[in-house]
């Protein structure tokens, strides 16, 4: 009996995270989708696609694969409810178990894990004996556009979502510091893949590409694809050297020189 309704349960909390999910994926894919593309009148800039809207086709094709990665990610989130029911995992709600500083600790703990989870596996994925099968998907937009963020192979969304799964299990989190979490990679993703810089050039803007990814930095990956591996920082691509010089010669000089624009900036 009590097997059957975890199971019961389970299923529902599935298909309310589909629901969830879905909505929060087509409302920020095409609000900014509109927004950037449309309203402001950018265009993907990148060699042939230049001054060219995204092919729908390819953006059909972007969304299908969301969706896909949508249900692996509602199952991951559906596993956590039913152990968090059973007291399985470390995260708790109760605001008094930890000080702020330590939520401030688990939340860059886990993006910093999280970072180098994706950096690493994100490589993987690029040999050629497992790229069709883990990573070809996200690369069938080129350039990325809002669209793209969450377009990943079933087998690459099963790996990513037992990421944020499996550290549940792990490290004592509070049950707002993983919704940040959630929120901030989610975020994130979506602004790695607008397809263009959004920031202006600034001196700001270049300490924040120096540490932190953002559209210009994935932008690279997507037209070079054995460069700038990472999720959230830069840190990985100049330990193992994956950083695209060209990229680190343009932030220089936009550091020296605030608001200029290389004519091949994107
Ligand atoms: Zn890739
Ligand atoms: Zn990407």
């Amino acid at each position: 009996m009590t097997i059957l309704n975890i199971q019961g349960n389970f299923w529902l909390y599935w298909f309310m995270f589909c629901g969830i999910m879905m909505s929060g994926y087509f409302t920020a894919a095409a609000s900014i989708y509109w927004l950037m593309y449309l309203a402001v009148g950018k265009q993907p800039t990148d060699g042939p696609h230049e001054g060219r809207l995204q092919d729908s086709k390819v953006i059909v094709a972007d969304i299908k694969l969301s969706v896909l990665s949508v249900i692996f990610f509602a199952l991951g989130a559906a596993c956590f409810m039913v152990c968090y029911n059973q007291g399985l995992t470390r995260v708790y709600a109760d605001w008094k178990i930890q000080n702020l500083s330590y939520f401030i600790f688990s939340y860059v703990l886990v993006l910093w894990l999280q970072d180098a989870y994706f950096y690493f596996f994100h490589r993987l994925f690029h040999l050629p004996s497992l790229f069709k099968w883990f990573h070809q998907g996200h690369h069938q937009s080129r350039p990325p556009t809002p669209w793209t963020f969450f377009a990943l192979e079933p087998m690459e969304a099963a790996i990513q979502a037992s990421f944020l799964l499996s550290i549940t299990f792990i490290i004592p989190l509070h049950i707002g510091v993983l919704i940040s979490i959630l929120l901030t990679m989610t975020i994130w993703a979506l602004g790695n893949h607008i397809g263009y810089q959004v920031v202006p050039y600034s001196r700001l803007s270049c300490c924040w590409g120096r540490w932190c990814i953002g559209s210009a930095h994935h932008l690279v990956h997507h037209q070079r694809y054995s460069k700038h591996y990472g999720l959230y920082f830069t840190f990985w691509d100049k330990v193992m050297g994956t950083q695209d010089a060209s990229y680190k010669a343009q932030l220089g000089v936009w550091l020296t020189k605030p608001g200029s624009r290389p004519p091949d900036s994107v």
